[in-house]
């Protein structure tokens, strides 16, 4: 049976190795190639886009592909409208794998924003010093005249025509620990945290560290996305890849 992985996630990882060592199913793994050097995983793995909802149609009928496993990105939402729009123009069974997205809990001071250019403006004006966590390709809504200074954190190097002018660039890949992240907040003399809300674990530390240090966290509502179903657990989506075997 062969089943498209859309990556580029933990949860990606996470069934990329279920499903390496099973001889019943031919998964390959697609990334986009936004990060120059990936943690390599134990799937056949293509890179690049599939040239938009008809590329991706094209590839899908050339592989022969069963099933589509969308587990990209809680904000990839090109992806996913991509994803929906192809499987359904050639009946292919489509399902997500994500994590849920943080709740606010007792401390934490979140001021929530429907996306990047919200969280800009949610700023205010009066001068802060800013720890912007969304990643390099939303900086942009952060560029151009500001009354803030930006700490911004990036696995690669940010496109520097769209970056902040008054700028800290920190190059790390997570995970960072509670501690690390409250050093970090603590030598940067930040005073508010900017988030997308990404869900799970593996970057979680940094709105802990916010909230022991009492420091206020814009964070970015999840892009709404059309796939269905979408499954948080692993066996449940191992459970659908054979209700997808059994269909007649
Ligand atoms: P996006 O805006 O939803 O997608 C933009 C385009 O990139 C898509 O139209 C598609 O190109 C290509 N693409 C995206 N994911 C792909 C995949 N898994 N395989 C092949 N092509 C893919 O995506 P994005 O937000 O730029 O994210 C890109 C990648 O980084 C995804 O794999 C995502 O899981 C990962 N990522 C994203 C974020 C985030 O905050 N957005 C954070 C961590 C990781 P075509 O139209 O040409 O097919």
């Amino acid at each position: 049976m062969r089943i498209l992985v859309l990556g580029g996630s933990s949860e990606a990882s996470l069934l990329a190795k279920a499903l390496s060592p099973r001889a019943d199913v031919a998964a390959t793994l697609s990334l986009a190639g936004r990060t120059k050097n990936p943690v390599a995983l134990p799937l056949p793995t293509r890179v690049g886009g599939f040239g938009g909802v008809e590329g991706l149609i094209a590839y899908l009928q050339a592989e022969g592909v069963k099933a589509v496993i969308n587990a990209t990105h809680p904000f990839a939402a090109q992806m996913k409208r991509h994803a929906a729009e192809a499987c359904a123009a050639t009946a292919t069974p489509l399902c997500a794998f994500t994590r849920a997205p943080w709740v606010p809990e007792e401390g934490d001071r979140w001021i929530e924003a429907d996306d990047a250019a919200a969280a800009a403006r949610a700023l205010g004006d009066a001068p802060k010093r800013v720890f912007l966590t969304t990643g390099r390709q939303q900086a942009g809504a952060f560029a151009g005249p500001s009354p803030h200074h930006f700490v911004l954190r990036s696995i690669d190097a940010p496109d520097p025509d769209a970056l902040p002018a008054s700028l800290d660039l920190v190059l790390a890949r997570g995970p960072f620990s509670v501690a690390d992240e409250i050093a970090l907040m603590r030598e940067k003399r930040i005073d508010i945290v900017v988030s997308k809300n990404a869900g799970g674990e593996a970057t979680r530390a940094k709105i802990y560290a916010a909230r022991e240090l009492s420091l206020p966290v814009v964070m970015i509502r999840r892009p709404k996305t059309p796939d269905r179903p979408v499954f948080t657990k692993i066996e449940d989506v191992l459970g659908w890849i054979e209700a997808q075997r059994s269909a007649p």
